[in-house]
């Protein structure tokens, strides 16, 4: 299986223009405030992002380009006041009664910079000093409890100086707290609206979209990431920069911190303005522009889509500028998060489209209207806080204009925006929706959990040898119905067993020996009693007869699997079973444990005579029974573990070939409308399967053949892979990046035939095999399409999927799902991948690859096995180095202090982990510009490195997953 979030993240999103519709509003219930702010001295010339507040509330907004402002207040707010506030000008106060008049204008005195430095210097406190201040009194500043804002979005592109897209919204936020940046903010859509410009007008290319600008926008809060130990705001973020200080004398006096690139410039991706709260050391004001080194790591940052484009789509994209401003405010003794602007251009060339160096503008305000409620839960559905799509796919296109006089929107778009959708989500329903509890590391385990995940005797004095499931599906009910009759291998006396089948499900009966057992249930578990002690050795056989409704999943919980009931896109019934994690006990009775495979299976599906059942191994045979049913017989040769086993009902479409010398043979199922449309998909298996046995050895199943299906959801059913369905359901219009998605999950899911099929982990902690080395092989498509960088350009897109919260390794005996699986993807395979540049021998890397297949096949394994074959191979001891990137949550962190001594540059550099005795040789500049290895160890190591300047002074944290310290300010060689 694999999360949805991938590793494009699509291109960054957008800016604004503004038409702003003024007029008085009367709403029942509010005040609508309009005015223009202009500043005194500058001849009346408008002041944008200026901020209007009601004193002592939340409420408030800010200027837009021309100056103006819409406010809503609240009638009963009617004698409070108004205040008008921007930073380089002294605030304004009114009365809101006064505020009332239509032709309100705001007129804002400058404040005096000192340039002097007087009062700074008389406390001898340099910028950076104050920076590292503010960074420090952030917990103190900002909210450290959760807090609910709402927020108006909007977002407006041109194309070569034509109007593209204009979008706008009201969202919910749900603030995390300011000093936890590893801790996502939440967004909700409360109501949008879009409008989409002629292509034919504006001519941009319609692959060419943005990612959600409002999610963007908020990640872009720096002061939740000043806390961050990497990063601008950390001695060694700002080494990199010159900081000129002054001090502004307006009615709240700041401290003011320009920025400039210094010495070490390549490093210096920004430049801008920092505008400091001298009382409380708050940042209020950053104004930031990318320098021509972040742009270029912005465009190197997302190169691999970008060659993905000029290679699929004959089109080059430059980021050219970017520029960003983030306001704060005071409310209540600490400050929020005001407003992010954003404007960026893009260059796009694309000759075959006769489109050449034409200009892509994106500009986007994100302006926080209202403050509170505060301490409310994560938004648990309707987040679109993670959605990467672009925020007028998200708003859609319905047409509501209703309700948005009573927002604060900042400023309206013109009247033309005509596409709008109503209120999806309520505000404040789902807070207290029950949810399904879920067992994890935080809400620890219960009985259940053990009953389901522990080899107790009942489970383990007896081996399964084969299963002969056999169901008959009820599509209009949702239900099945049908027998499992389980051979096992007694390998200890037993009078007793366990056997797992979930509670919502019903046993009619329990035979053994032609007559009915008695069996009890506990939870999930089922407890079967024979009438006499079965003797070790012995071959028996019990046959269990059910029927029920089986769990649906619910995709808000990680792993919980279950039927999905669905129809295609003409109307047919679409069903399928996912279980990985929830365990196949949620539909068929059999012993629910990763340690025990049968050897064989038979898979009985019966289903409407115009359906067709794709279940796994071979189709023995097709049955045609009374009423319009008919069965199908599916066998399975080999192992097979129990969340495989799987059903796809659907009025498929069914193609064949073979591939390779013995004749594979290669069933290919999909919806018959997307026959001709994902025709390269599975022409691309032949290469597909080449390349995995190239790494891994033979198909591990050939008895079986290789089926590659669509599905409604993406699985690594064993002999049976499916790849889900497009988010479109259109074959024929697939973007760049969803081509891209789609193969990348394509050989994800099919290198599970090796990673999780052929070999599979014995307890549900050790899962990450299975995805680590899934998620590791999907580089392998990436380099078949960009040869020799993909998979670099791949490595370097995972880092930013980790979210470090929980260890890889789980917790045994309980079955136990991580509450964010989504490390045993892209940090284990990080893991993977570091593995294998430490080792720098990439002969013994294949052949250990292969020796893993071969030593484990159709075998379980832990990671302790992995781990030991893997020394044994090495003659290595790297027990520390899995300890620490399994075991903890913090990666290796690599100190080094740097010291310019003359013309060479002298090297300190020892590892920080966890793990006593670590020790991982790590690629480092040893002279500008080329990677030489080191090998540090957790003692302190010195090296002097000639024509060296500590600006050259690289580590490589592409291929080796680890953090960099730079521990101790740098010596500057004068
Ligand atoms: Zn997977």
């Amino acid at each position: 299986m694999r999360p949805t979030t991938l590793f494009v993240s699509t291109l960054l999103a957008g800016i604004l223009s503004s038409v702003f519709a003024a007029g008085t509003l009367a709403q029942s219930g509010y005040l609508t405030l309009t005015g223009k702010v202009v500043s005194q001295d500058k001849g009346n010339h408008p002041i944008s992002l200026a901020t209007v507040t009601v004193v002592g509330r939340g409420i408030g907004t800010v200027t837009d380009a021309q100056g103006d402002f819409r406010l809503n207040v609240p009638t009963a707010q009617a004698t409070d006041s108004l205040q008008v506030s921007c930073v380089g000008y002294q605030s304004v106060k009114l009365a809101i009664s006064a505020a009332t008049n239509r032709a309100l204008v705001v007129r804002l005195t400058t404040a005096a910079v000192t340039l002097n430095e007087v009062q700074v210097q008389a406390r001898r406190k340099t910028a950076a000093d104050i920076i590292l201040e503010a960074v420090a009194a952030i917990p103190r500043n900002y909210d450290t409890t959760s807090v609910q804002l709402t927020a108006f979005y909007h977002e407006d592109q041109q194309f070569d100086g034509k109007p593209v897209r204009s979008s706008e919204a009201v969202m919910a936020v749900y603030k995390t707290p300011a000093n936890q940046p590893e801790v996502k903010d939440g967004l909700k859509l409360i109501k949008g609206r879009t409008k989409a410009y002629d292509q034919s007008q504006h001519h941009l290319p319609s692959i060419v979209n943005l990612s959600n600008g409002a999610r963007s926008s908020l990640t872009n809060d720096l002061v939740k990431h000043g806390t961050a130990k990497v990063g601008l705001f950390t001695k060694r973020g700002l080494s990199y920069f010159d900081l000129k200080l002054s001090t502004l004398a307006s009615d709240r006096p700041m401290y003011v911190i320009d920025l400039k690139p210094g010495k070490r410039k390549r490093k210096a991706q920004g430049q801008g303005k920092i505008f400091i709260d001298m009382e409380t050391l708050a940042f209020v004001r950053i104004d930031l522009q990318l320098t021509q080194a972040g742009l270029d790591a912005e465009n190197n940052r997302q190169w691999i889509l970008k060659k993905m484009a000029s290679i699929v789509h004959k089109m080059n994209l430059k980021l050219t500028s970017y520029n960003l401003v983030l306001s704060y405010r005071p409310y209540n003794g600490k400050w929020y998060l005001n407003n992010v602007e954003r404007q960026f251009d893009f260059w796009l060339n694309s000759p075959s489209r006769k489109l050449i160096d034409k200009r892509w503008n994106v500009s986007s305000s994100f302006t926080v209207t209202a403050i509170g409620p505060k301490g409310i839960p994560p938004f648990t559905e309707g987040n679109i806080g993670e959605d990467g799509n672009a925020i007028s796919s998200i708003i859609k296109n319905q047409t509501d204009s209703t309700g948005w006089a009573t927002d604060n929107t900042q400023r309206t778009t013109s009247t033309d925006t005509a596409s709008v959708e109503q209120s999806t989500w309520p505000l404040s329903a789902r807070a207290d929706s029950p949810k399904v509890r879920v067992s994890n590391r935080q809400n620890g385990f219960t009985r259940a959990d053990t009953l389901r995940g522990k080899l107790t005797p009942l489970r383990s004095q007896y081996d399964v040898t084969f299963y002969d499931l056999a169901v008959k599906v009820d599509i209009p009910n949702k239900a099945i119905s049908g027998s499992n009759r389980m051979r096992f291998r007694v390998l200890a006396p037993l009078d007793k067993l366990q056997l797992d089948l979930y509670a919502n499900m019903q046993i009619h009966q329990i035979r053994y020996a032609g007559k009915p057992l008695s069996f009890t249930r506990e939870f999930n578990a089922v407890f079967v009693q024979f009438p006499e002690s079965l003797r070790a050795g012995s071959e028996q056989e019990l046959a269990i007869e059910y029927s029920g409704t089986p769990q649906v999943p619910d995709r808000s919980v990680p792993m919980m699997g279950g039927f999905l009931w669905d129809k295609d896109r003409d109307g047919h019934p679409w069903v399928q079973v996912v279980c990985q994690g929830s365990g196949a006990s949620l539909w068929w009775p059999n012993k629910d444990h990763l340690s025990d495979e049968p050897d064989s299976m038979r898979i009985s599906v019966t289903i409407p005579s115009d359906l067709v059942d794709v279940s796994n191994g071979r189709l023995l045979r097709k049955t045609a029974l009374p009423d319009n049913w008919t069965r199908y017989d599916w066998y399975v040769s080999y192992p097979i573990n129990n969340y495989n086993v799987t059903l796809n009902i659907g009025k498929y479409a069914h193609r064949r070939e073979t591939y390779g010398p013995d004749s594979l043979t290669l069933d290919y199922y999909c919806m018959p409308y997307n026959s001709e449309p994902f025709r390269w998909v599975f022409d691309g298996v032949k290469l597909m399967l080449a390349t995995l046995e190239k790494h891994y050895g033979k198909y591990p199943f050939p008895r079986d053949g290789f089926t590659l299906m669509e599905s409604l959801h993406p699985m690594e059913h064993q002999s049976a892979v499916s790849f889900g369905k497009l988010p479109t359901g259109r074959a024929d219009s697939l973007s760049m990046v969803d081509t891209l998605r789609l193969m990348q999950l394509v050989w994800h899911e099919v290198s599970h035939e090796w990673w999780g099929n052929n070999i599979s982990c014995r307890d549900m902690a050790d899962l990450w095999i299975h995805e680590a080395f899934a998620t590791y092989s999907e580089g392998f498509y990436l380099d078949s399409v960009i040869p020799e960088e993909g998979e670099l350009g791949y490595i370097a897109s995972l880092p930013e999927q980790v979210s470090g919260k929980e260890p890889i390794i789980g917790v045994r005996d309980v079955n136990h799902i991580h509450y964010n699986i989504g490390d045993m993807y892209a940090k284990a395979s990080l893991v993977v991948y570091t593995f294998r540049h430490a080792l720098n021998n990439d002969t013994l890397w294949a052949s250990i690859l292969k020796g893993i297949q071969q030593r484990f096949r159709y075998q379980t394994l832990s990671t302790k096995d992995l781990v030991a074959y893997i020394n044994e191979r090495t003659g290595t001891d790297y027990t520390p180095f899995f300890d620490q990137y399994l075991n903890y949550t913090s990666i290796p962190t690599l100190q080094v202090k740097l010291a310019e001594k003359g013309q060479s540059l002298v090297v300190s550099y020892r590892w920080k982990t966890d793990v006593p005795n670590f020790r991982m040789p790590i690629q480092v500049t040893k002279a500008p510009d080329r990677y030489e290895f080191i090998t540090p160890s957790t003692d302190w190591q010195t090296m002097t490195l000639p024509r060296m300047t500590a600006d050259d002074f690289e580590v490589d944290e592409t291929r080796f997953y680890v953090k960099v310290e730079e521990i101790e300010p740098l010596a500057d060689a004068k």
